[in-house]
């Protein structure tokens, strides 16, 4: 069964470790994140962007992929099923097609629409028993075709959204999504630090963990952040994989083209990724 990321996050503030939000494309993806959380016990949020909710069928599909995989599968360990980076319709959707968890992107809205809108959804995510993720200060990179530059969170500004009475945060903090350029100047600790002192108990969350160095990821946990995304990273790892797999010829002996062996060296990938963040968030045994 699916559930709020609300527990296991206040949870994991209190703890201070973090849960990770693996970010999913297919069934595959889906069943790699699921059984790497039950063998490691730990809880775990599986992220889905607009864009790939639109290339698995729709949020419908997606919803009842994860409930039944999770029942099939026996997964026991608490998983949230969170619409990542939503739009207010996509947020509609999510919750009319059973999501746990959403996230309203309201970081591109000036303030006053961003804490209209939220408020909106604060109520109705009561109503359903959802968690609800806000996000201040834009995160950088490009996210299904949105590039934001990184800018960091101003902490009042947090603040007035956490009093609306959401789940958990997303501040910018210098963090962008994919892979981090060369000339990156690493996380703001400082932002963290003051947005940490105003917002108190909530828990905070980070994205774009793909490439942020294992020190600094300790450091933020430190500092409240109870969530960490991760995407490009798994995406990276199943590549590369599948990149050796055809490059070794693998595909043309034997039956080496069927699906479920030509994509199996990619589940791995998936699978070891997911471990070793597991493993440096601290969620491992936390189920
Ligand atoms: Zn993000």
């Amino acid at each position: 069964m699916l559930v709020s990321a609300k527990e296991m996050l206040t949870k994991a503030k209190a703890g201070k470790y973090a849960v990770g939000q693996f970010n999913i494309n297919n069934l595959e993806w889906t069943k790699a994140i699921l059984l790497t959380a039950e063998e490691l016990k730990s809880p775990v949020i599986l992220g889905v962007s607009e864009g790939a909710g639109k290339y698995m069928c729709g949020f419908k599909t997606v919803a009842a992929m994860v409930s039944s995989m999770i029942e099939e599968l026996k997964i026991t360990v608490p998983v949230a099923l969170h619409l990542d980076h939503g739009s207010y319709e996509a947020c509609m959707k999510c919750v009319e097609a059973g999501f746990s968890s959403i996230m309203f992107d309201g970081s591109h809205y000036p303030i006053a629409e961003n804490v209209e809108k939220t408020t909106e959804l604060v109520a109705l995510c009561a109503e359903k028993n959802l968690s609800l993720e806000a996000e201040v200060g834009s995160i950088g990179g490009e996210e299904d075709g949105v590039v934001g530059m990184g800018e960091c969170a101003d902490p009042d500004e947090c603040k007035m959204i956490a009093d609306l009475g959401v789940t958990m945060l997303a501040a910018g903090i210098g963090n962008i999504h994919g892979k981090y350029p060369a000339n990156w100047q690493g996380l703001s600790f400082d932002t963290l630090a003051k947005v940490q002192e105003k917002t108190g108990e909530m828990p905070l969350v980070l994205h774009g963990g793909t490439g942020i160095p294992a020190d600094m990821i300790r450091r933020a946990i430190s500092l409240g952040v109870a969530k960490i995304n991760v995407n490009t990273e798994c995406q990276l790892a199943f590549a590369a994989a599948t990149r050796t797999y055809v490059e070794e010829g693998k595909d043309l002996v034997g039956k080496g083209f069927d699906p479920r062996k030509l994509l199996a060296p990619g589940v791995e990938a998936i699978k070891a990724t997911v471990r070793e963040k597991m493993e440096l968030f601290g969620s491992i045994g936390k189920a």
